[in-house]
């Protein structure tokens, strides 16, 4: 995201350029790297992923480490989604500012509470996400309180430049808050839909819209689906004539085709992230992105 640096330091405009000063940002997923980058303009900031990738399973490549080695400050979804791949991250870079406790490392769903928490004492091994779903910032409401969290985390670390973030958030505040009213009174139409979808990824989205999930692809969150679970969904596919059958982009599509084919229901793959290669580059671009596609689904019926 600082190619303007990287241009330079090829052509040895280093000095001029000054990389090494900037507040360095590592994100665990694209939707904080493109939130970081709003309310901490100047900074320096990575993302981890991108949107065709499983968040769930990530290598802990070289290049990952190192990365987080020069970070500031991380931010991460958290709710063990990284549990698998941040660890190993976090204990090869050796960088003290982003070890778990410490103020470098924010995680988002500690700033909000997560939705489908599995009971207290009940340990089920085949559940992917027992710390609630941490799929959140598809929820825009959640998100603002995160942005809240993360500019004052900014704040704490680099009080320096307090005003330039205390300016940032609120223009990102003033203009989200605008953002979710124009949302309401787009998506009110979809209110009261049913989608089927596979795994839990959208599941913020969907309350937040007044979407019925009737169904997941998935027998249980992380497990994936299985000829007899899609099997056993048809009659009540056939029966509720939900609205589409989703997928996010980074989740192989034959589950649902299968499933959409043999009950003549729509397919929709979704990003679930920011893909700044497909113009979907800051966070009020992807429910722009999320709520079209579902309309105009919608209005083809
Ligand atoms: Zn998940």
């Amino acid at each position: 995201m600082r190619t303007p640096f990287k241009a330079a330091s090829l052509l040895g405009l280093a000095l001029a350029a000054n990389p090494a000063s900037a507040f360095s940002i590592f994100a665990c997923e694209p939707e904080w790297a493109g939130l970081a980058q709003q309310l901490a303009p100047q900074a320096s900031v990575f993302s981890a992923t991108h949107a065709y990738q499983d968040p769930h399973y990530i290598e802990a490549r070289p290049s990952l480490i190192s990365k987080l080695r020069g970070a500031d400050l991380a931010i991460c979804s958290g709710a063990e989604l990284e549990a698998g791949w941040l660890p190993a991250l976090q204990q090869r870079a050796a960088n003290p500012k982003v070890q778990t406790g410490r103020p470098g490392l924010l995680f988002a769903a500690e700033q909000v509470e997560t939705i489908d928490q599995t009971e207290t004492g009940f340990f089920d091994t085949a559940h992917v996400h027992p710390e609630g779903n941490p799929h959140l910032h598809l929820d825009p409401e959640r998100l603002a309180l995160v942005a809240q969290s993360l500019s004052q985390r900014l704040i704490d670390l680099d009080p320096e430049n307090a005003q330039t973030y205390q300016r940032a958030q609120s223009a990102w505040e003033e203009s989200w808050q605008q953002n979710i009213e124009r949302w309401r009174t787009q998506a009110a139409p979809l209110k009261g839909e049913r989608v089927l979808a596979q795994h839990t990824t959208f599941d913020y989205l969907w309350r937040s819209l007044g979407i019925e999930v009737i169904a997941d692809l998935e027998p249980k969150p992380g497990v994936p689906p299985t000829t007899a679970h899609l099997a056993s969904l048809i009659d009540k596919v056939e029966e509720e004539a939900p609205l589409a059958i989703v997928h996010a982009w980074y989740q192989a599509p034959q589950s649902a085709e299968w499933l959409g084919e043999k009950t003549a229901t729509p397919v929709l793959s979704l990003p679930s992230t920011l893909t700044p290669e497909q113009q979907i580059e800051r966070p009020e671009q992807l429910f722009d992105h999320l709520i079209s596609a579902l309309l105009e689904l919608q209005g083809e019926r």
